[in-house]
């Protein structure tokens, strides 16, 4: 019999992209599901990127992820937008169909995916969203999909904050509010679920989001997109002042990544596999 001596390839597109580690947890799950693919992570500047999105058909790639600043640039190279990263406009995730493009966006799937897991409830929950930026909207669009009924959007820059909950009233059955981001901003009180989905807190930064505290109660759920550190300190806070849950960006990213290898591969993605890998590359951090 003739020996496969060929690799199928995915990768990601980024500009810094060293930090990113997402090799780890794909690496892990081909290992684990006997295929013979492999993760490249690939620094891509701007000016290049339509040289490296024709690459994936050239070079029969399998697929790709897209991380900063490329997730919204790399939509004119694709063939098909599925709905989802239409309405958030931005694709993290792409499959290589046959030479046929098709973009994704997997990240606030992956944030719904990891409360799930937790057992939070996101159908009828009101919720804040610190941030209006790219997590952020994602975050928004796949919780208001998956049946939030009122969020509120807490943003310093008006626009952005503006525009997200615009485009969710306008586009789901949430309810949404937008406050603006002055000094310590003070928390609605009738909130199940708070998410920070600022950069605050990601490493080196050991700030927390400058937001009144007294909102954090035994009844309420606090979630951070941050994933490095896998607990930021205002995750730390969070529990310190007896918050019901606090859940780590850490299962948003490896539960993303989850998705991306089921569009790629078609295998169900061993997600405890996974999360160890991306735990043990994080264990001397
Ligand atoms: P963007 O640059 O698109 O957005 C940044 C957001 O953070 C904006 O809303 C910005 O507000 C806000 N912000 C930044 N600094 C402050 C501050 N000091 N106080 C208040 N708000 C602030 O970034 P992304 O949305 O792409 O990424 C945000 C975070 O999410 C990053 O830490 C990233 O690592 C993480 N992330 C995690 C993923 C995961 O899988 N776990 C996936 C994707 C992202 P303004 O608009 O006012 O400037």
């Amino acid at each position: 019999m003739a020996q496969n001596f060929r690799q199928e390839l995915i990768g990601v597109f980024g500009y810094p992209v060293d930090e990113n580690p997402t090799v780890v947890i794909q690496d892990a799950a081909f290992a684990a599901k006997g295929l013979f693919w492999h993760y490249l992570t690939l620094l891509v500047k701007p000016e290049d990127l339509g040289d490296a999105m024709r690459s994936i058909r050239a070079l029969n790639l399998k697929g790709m992820n897209l991380t900063i600043p490329h997730k919204v640039a790399c939509i004119p190279f694709l063939d098909e937008v599925d709905k989802s990263a239409k309405l958030i406009g931005a694709v993290n995730t792409v499959k290589n169909d046959n030479g046929k493009l098709i973009g994704y966006n997997t990240d606030g799937q992956g944030f719904t995916w990891a409360l799930r897991i937790e057992g939070v409830e996101l159908k009828d929950a009101t919720i804040t969203l610190l941030g209006a930026g790219g997590a952020a909207r994602s975050i928004a669009v796949e919780t208001a999909l998956a049946g939030a009924k009122k969020m509120y959007i807490i943003n310093r820059n008006e626009e952005r904050g503006q525009t997200l909950t615009d485009l969710i009233s306008d586009n789901t059955d949430c309810k949404t509010e937008y406050i603006k981001w002055e000094g310590e901003a003070a928390i609605p009180g009738d909130i199940d679920i708070l998410v920070n989905a600022t950069s605050v807190g990601l490493y080196p930064d050991t700030n927390v989001p400058n937001i009144d505290m007294s909102c954090i109660t035994n009844e309420l759920v606090v979630c951070d997109g941050v994933h490095n550190p896998p607990e930021t300190p205002f995750l730390k806070e969070a529990k310190r002042l007896g918050a019901a849950k606090a859940i780590s960006g850490q299962g948003m990213l490896v539960y993303q990544g989850a998705i991306g290898f089921e569009i790629w591969t078609g295998v169900d993605a061993p997600v405890e596999v996974m999360m160890d890998a991306l735990k043990e590359a994080f264990a001397n951090e």
